[in-house]
């Protein structure tokens, strides 16, 4: 080893050593060894210790060209150069040569002295600095440091971009300029926390942008230290979170939207009255729709042909539509009542249907105000509109599809609820009217019971006076036969239930049982004169003659019960294809089209007329069964106040 331990620098940290004029190393300490990796050869190696040299480019260099060359050829005097070097197992090292000439007695360049320093660690600490800032520069997350006063120290791009101010324009100044003014402890609060060495994670606040935005936010705060461990500051990463709080809310919205749909559902199959489902259903989406109030109307138009009832009404009070009558028959609503969908306008006042009509052309004034505006129609099972759900608010573009979703669903689960609280309600007055029967039945039996005990008494006490007694006889016989004839027909009833009304099928022809009847009836009374008209030849058919008696005495005892001042019913017989047709007209009380279907059932009696006249709401129920019985129709026609027509078809006999 050529080495000169002995030389002063042998034990220095740092690397250093010698060439000659030559370059060639004549000297070298143990830390230029470590330095290089390898312990070069005294007297062989030229210029450098090291096994390869770069220029700071990464550029391989000649060791001639190396800057101890350049200082030993030249005499240039050289502060310092930074060159990397590779050791001999790859290692690269940043390396800052310091090269100093040394001079002989005669003042040449006898060589130099090169102390060299290991500046690798320092230039990855740039490095890592470096891409550290490129980290925090496109980051998502806004990021921002700030010292314990709460002066902000850096910003990055995204806190420009979510707070709106530029670097430039907030470093210096103090953190509150993004804090809401409510908000302001919350700084001293986590200022506190910083202090005391504490990391704040995940808190969720509100921050405000430069132009006034409110943005919800997740914080992350970190103490930031020096390098003797101080806390000096505070570092905040900050992600705006407003989609996630916008999700949370939409989840939120899902959560009570299920709340109230399943309340709606539970009041709808609770309630079986209409007016509580409808109130239900339209308290409800009126909630769900944010409107400002909502209504059901029904589709029902009134006599002048161009109003729907307000039927039920939520969040405004009912005078606040009285004092304007109902809604008219006007081209928005009418979409909704005539099936053409669900109609959802964000401005209303906008849509070419609105404020064609007089007298209001829009709204009427004192009106509450409807801007936005959701119509969705509620459909029976059987297609047919019932009728409307409306919903309005103040400001434009407040409805949306979600809620056109939601209210239909409602509406359809309405529309059924509706469909069997009207079966129910059917039901129920079809019981009432069972009462009210039971008392008729006893009431028309007790009146013939009574005549005839007072005639058998009249009888008992004439018991030798024959001539006399005859003719009470006779009215006895015929109370009898009136009594037999309402027990016969609540027998029939009760054979219908149960599906057990006999039938005695013969042919017959129906002309002649038309006349005969038609005679009969037209001298059993003495108010109304039976005008008959059947056609010259036979009409044969083939059914029980007794029944289809029955249907026409019924038909016309009604026609003259019903006709109290008229003096005449007309009986019509007549062929149609392969059927026969006989109808009874009268010219009498006439029946409302609101009865005309239901005056076939049972028990159902006309409420105006059940207390004037005598009758149990049963002859039409049982013709109307004798006539399906025969393959055959029963139907009426009615004008109230003129008169009524009943027909029955039923089969002509071919053979
Ligand atoms: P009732 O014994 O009550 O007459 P019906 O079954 O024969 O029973 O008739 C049912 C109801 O239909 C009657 O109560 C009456 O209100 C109405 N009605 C029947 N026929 C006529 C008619 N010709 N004119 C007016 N109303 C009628």
């Amino acid at each position: 080893m050529d080495r000169d331990f002995t030389s002063p620098y042998s034990h220095l940290p740092v690397a250093v050593f010698t060439c000659d004029q030559d370059g060639y190393i004549n000297y070298y300490n143990s830390a230029a060894a470590t330095l290089w990796g390898h312990e070069p050869q005294i007297g062989v190696h030229q210029w450098n210790g090291a096994w390869k040299i770069f220029d700071m480019a990464g550029n391989l260099m000649d060791a001639a060209d190396s800057p101890i060359a350049r200082v030993i050829k030249n005499g240039e005097t050289i502060g310092s150069a930074e060159i990397i070097i590779q050791t001999p197992t790859g290692e690269l090292k940043h390396v800052v040569g310091y090269p100093a000439p040394l001079y002989d007695e005669a003042g040449n360049v006898a060589g130099v002295l090169t102390t060299l320093i290991d500046i690798s660690d320092k230039k990855s600490g740039e490095k890592k600095q470096a891409h550290l800032a490129a980290i925090i520069e496109s980051s998502e997350d806004a990021i921002v440091s700030k010292t314990l006063d709460g002066i902000i120290t850096s910003w990055n791009h995204a806190a420009e971009q979510m707070f709106e101010y530029t670097e430039k324009e907030v470093v210096g100044q103090s953190i509150s300029i993004i804090i809401p003014g409510e908000r302001l402890s919350e700084e001293t609060l986590i200022i506190g926390k910083i202090r005391k060495g504490e990391r704040i994670d995940h808190f969720e606040t509100i921050r405000r942008t430069k132009s006034g935005k409110m943005i919800p936010l997740s914080l992350t705060v970190s103490p930031i230290k020096n390098a003797s461990g101080e806390i000096i500051g505070a570092s905040k990463i900050a992600r705006n979170i407003t989609a996630q709080k916008e999700a949370e809310a939409q989840l939120q919205r899902y959560a009570e939207n299920l709340e109230i749909l399943n309340e709606v559902s539970k009041a709808v199959a609770e309630h079986m009255d209409t007016q509580s489902i409808l109130q239900k259903v339209t308290d409800a989406t009126t909630k769900l729709t944010g409107a400002s109030f909502g209504a059901f109307f029904y589709n029902l138009v009134d006599k002048r042909g161009e109003s729907y009832t307000l039927f039920a009404l939520s969040g405004a009070p009912r005078e606040a539509f009285e004092k304007f009558g109902m809604p008219r028959n006007t081209a928005v609503f009418n979409a909704t009542f005539t099936g053409q969908g669900i109609v959802r306008v964000d401005d209303i006042t906008k849509d070419p249907r609105y404020g064609h009509n007089s007298p209001h052309h829009g709204m009427p004034k004192g009106h509450l105000p409807v801007v936005s505006y959701l119509a969705v129609p509620v459909v029976s099972k059987s297609g047919a509109v019932i009728g409307g759900l409306f919903y309005g608010h103040n400001q434009p573009g407040m409805f949306t599809r979600e809620h056109e979703v939601l209210v239909e669903g409602i509406a359809a689960h309405a529309s059924m609820a509706l469909d069997n609280a009207r079966l129910y309600e059917e039901v129920q007055q079809l019981n009432s009217k069972k009462d009210e029967f039971i008392g008729l039945a006893s009431h028309e039996l007790k009146t013939p019971i009574t005549s005839i005990k007072g005639y058998l008494q009249i009888i008992e006490r004439n018991a030798d006076n024959w001539e006399r007694n005859k003719s009470f006889i006779s009215k006895t016989h015929s109370q009898v036969d009136k009594l037999a004839g309402l027990i016969n027909d609540l027998l029939n009833v009760s054979k219908i239930e149960t599906g057990k009304l006999p039938f005695n099928f013969t042919k017959y022809n129906m002309v002649n049982l038309v006349q005969e009847v038609s005679e009969l009836m037209h001298y059993s009374n003495n108010t109304h004169r039976i005008e008959l008209s059947v056609p010259e030849r036979e009409l044969m058919v083939t059914a029980d003659r007794q029944r289809i008696e029955q249907v026409i005495i019924n038909l016309i005892g009604n026609a003259i019960r019903y006709s109290p001042n008229a003096d005449m019913v007309k009986v019509e017989l007549y062929e149609i294809g392969d059927r026969i047709k006989v109808s009874v007209q009268d010219f009498g009380i006439g029946i409302e089209e609101n009865h005309l279907e239901r005056i076939f059932s049972r028990f159902y009696r006309v409420d105006e007329l059940a207390a004037h006249m005598s009758g149990l709401g049963i002859g039409l129920y049982i013709s109307k069964e004798i006539i399906d019985r025969h393959g055959g129709q029963l139907s009426v026609v009615s004008d109230p106040g003129k008169g009524s027509t009943f027909s029955f078809e039923i089969p002509v006999s071919n053979n």
